[in-house]
């Protein structure tokens, strides 16, 4: 067992066996991205959908150079007729399943609507769209991902309303850092508190709450991913993302980087920040990621990254090599 309290780990002592994810681009949008708000600036909007859905990017490997101009996802496919978006989630969770069969030998799923912001829609057509969704078989959890400021009392007694078919309903919340200022610089959209009222209502509403963070974006100090940890800590949050910043083709942070005023955190920088980050987090909230996946071809920058199951290994070494588990310097 690693030092920290793994996903995988956790969903076997649930379960009593792995269960995996389907991840469903339901042809939603985001709000952050329409009416000229430009989107997150670290957004590619390619990288925002489900990774064994890009099959154009299966010819690409790990040691494929950088590409400018590669790639843009698609943000207008909620204008797609209803009847079309059920008909493309129906398959994608016949060739989800089919892959999980083939690749794990395993039937135990659970449904993740992934792909941008999965709440951003009429109740009346979330209603649809999650119906059709989990008409299609047996699901151990729905996962809905979704932006803190598009979550309405409506959509999340809808979620909640689905509790008595799976086992666990859950939202998947972006905070990305407790510092308003961060936010402002990343063109969120929202602020801290935006994000406490909806973790608040959901979780008070019985759905499980799932967190992301970007370490070591521009500008963020020690004491920023203090404040973000402590904001997680004090929340009603049961799992947590965490994500090295990465410069991607397509977004505004690129041409920072191009100009030479930002940098991606290095190897090292993020396992020191994730140890620390890990050493002050609640011991009971679960972790299901701990760096970005970026393939090669879009990601400018960090370049000399190593992939994800290096970078876990490094991170137990380090924290054995320090004594040190989650949750051994939260003050909670
Ligand atoms: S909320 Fe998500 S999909 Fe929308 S702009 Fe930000 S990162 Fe992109």
């Amino acid at each position: 067992m690693p030092p920290w309290n793994s996903y995988k780990e956790h969903l076997v002592s649930l379960y009593g066996e792995p269960v995996y994810r389907i991840g469903i681009d339901g042809g939603f949008s985001c709000p952050n991205r329409e009416n000229g708000n430009g989107g997150c600036v670290y957004c590619d909007a390619l990288g925002a959908s489900a990774a064994w859905l890009r099959t154009s990017e299966s010819s690409f490997r790990r040691s494929s150079p950088f590409e400018e101009t590669i790639g843009q996802g698609d943000c207008g496919r909620s204008r797609l007729p209803l009847r079309e978006r059920i008909g493309a989630i129906e398959k994608q969770i016949e060739k989800g399943r089919d892959f999980i069969l083939r690749r794990y030998g395993s039937r135990r799923v659970s449904l993740y609507f992934q792909a941008f912001t999965n709440t951003y829609a009429p109740v009346q057509d979330l209603k649809k769209l999650y119906d059709a969704a989990l008409d299609c078989g047996d699901f151990t959890e729905l996962i809905v991902s979704t932006r803190p400021d598009c979550l309405t009392d409506e959509t999340i007694a809808l979620l909640a309303s689905y509790r008595d078919r799976v086992d666990e309903v859950w939202v998947e919340l972006g905070l990305q850092s407790a510092s308003d200022r961060l936010l402002r610089m990343m063109n969120r959209g929202h602020d801290v508190s935006c994000w406490q009222d909806a973790v608040s209502r959901a979780s008070g509403s019985g759905l499980k709450v799932g967190a992301h963070v970007i370490l070591g974006f521009p500008t963020e100090t020690d004491e920023d991913q203090a404040l973000t940890v402590e904001t997680i800590n004090r929340s009603a949050v049961s799992a947590l993302k965490i994500h090295n910043l990465n410069i991607t083709a397509r977004t505004a942070l690129l041409g920072d980087y191009f100009k030479g005023e930002i940098t991606a955190p290095s190897f090292e920088r993020h396992l020191q920040s994730t140890v620390l980050f890990l050493r002050r987090l609640r011991p009971d909230i679960v972790i299901e990621r701990l760096i970005c996946e970026t393939p090669a071809h879009r990601l400018a920058s960090p370049r000399q990254f190593p992939d994800k199951s290096a970078f876990l290994r490094a991170l137990e070494q380090r924290m054995r090599q320090k004594g040190a588990y989650q949750g051994d310097l939260c003050a909670n």
